[in-house]
This record gives C-alpha cells, structure tokens and sequence, in this order.
C-alpha cells in the first residue's frame, strides 16, 4: 500500500486554498507511511516539493527533494543562477517559516497542482525554518537560494496561498518550455514584462 501513489489535487479543489491543521508531535511517528506515499508521488511527477493539502490533507506536512538527475538538464550557468543545489529528502511538520533579510529574488515557478502555467515570482533570498522531522524532532535550517524558493513555495500551500497569487507575470509552460528555457533569465524577464498587462 506504501507503494501505492497519491492523486494530486487541481487548482479549483478547496482544500487548495484553506489554512492546514498543525500535527500534534504524538501523531507525527504514525504518519511515516504517508510521508513515505507523499516522497513517492514528488518522485514520480519530478516535482521538487510536495505539500500535504497537494495530495487532498489539509494538515502541516511538506516534502521537499532537489535531485542530481534532475540538474542534468540544466548547464552549470544555468544552476548558478538559480542557485540550485541538490537538496536531501526532507519532511518537514508544523514549519514556521521566517525571513534572514529583506532581500528578494525573481526567478519563473510552476507547481503540480497548477498544470500548464509558468509564473515569475518574487521570493525572499534567504530564510529560516524551524518544523519538527519525521521523528517529532525539532529542527531548524536555514536556507537560500533555490531551497529557499521550494521551501517558500511548499509552506504557501499549508497557508492556502498558490504561487499565482505572488507572481508577476504568468505564461503557459509550453511558451516557457519553446521560447525562455534556455534564455538568461534577465532576457526572459524583459521580454514577459512587455508583454504583461
Ligand atoms: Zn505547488
């Protein structure tokens, strides 16, 4: 059953958009086949991070993996300018997260509940989490760059918040995929500006 994958759920469904429920630190152990059901389905849609309200449970769980084969695709300059590093499996419960300084950094997302739409978002450069691990362990990190995005991005979801609702200018993934995949970002960032309303 552990094996077994979850269905994702869409923009439109509401538990998309109400506020998770905190997992009381008893609880935590017993949920490890979901944890294990949830890393499962991240890895087979290739997604970096997957949010509990993602897979239809409105409770405070998100996981996050940034993989070496998912980097394969991408040229040294293009990870240095997302500041993109392999990240370890993560579950992470209860995360609070705040922000290191005041900086910020744009960079183009998508998510798996949000299918066909690319969005430029603007994220804070640095932050910090602390959450409980799958042992009911407090833990605290800090981040930046990309893992400061996917972290940013996961943590909405426990909010009710989508990636949409931050993003400046939004386009169909497969004009992204054509047309800005392999652009420098500051090109791409000219070119979906002039063409936003
Ligand atoms: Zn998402």
């Amino acid at each position: 059953m552990d094996e077994q994958n979850l269905k994702i759920v869409k923009i439109g469904e509401p538990v998309l958009r109400q506020k998770a429920l905190a997992v009381s630190n008893q609880d935590i152990p017993s949920l490890t086949p979901l944890v294990l059901r949830m890393k499962q389905t991240m890895y087979d849609s290739c997604g970096v991070g997957l949010a509990a309200p993602q897979v239809g449970l409105s409770i405070q769980l998100i996981v996050i993996e940034d993989k070496e084969e998912y980097h394969k695709s991408l040229t040294k300059e293009q990870l240095l300018e997302r500041e993109r590093k392999v990240v370890p499996f993560m579950a992470l419960f209860n995360p609070e997260l705040s922000f290191v300084s005041q900086e910020q950094r744009e960079f183009y997302e998508g998510c798996l509940s949000v299918p066909g739409i690319v969005a430029l978002v603007p994220r804070a450069a640095k932050v910090k989490v602390k959450y409980h691990d799958e042992r009911g362990k407090k833990q605290e990190i800090e981040a930046s760059g990309w893992l400061a995005r996917i972290l940013q991005h996961e943590i909405d979801h426990l909010r009710g918040i989508l990636f949409i609702d931050r993003a400046k200018a939004l386009a169909p993934s497969l004009s992204y995929a054509a047309h800005w995949g392999n652009q420098p970002f500051e090109d791409v960032v000219k070119l979906i500006l002039s063409r936003s309303v």
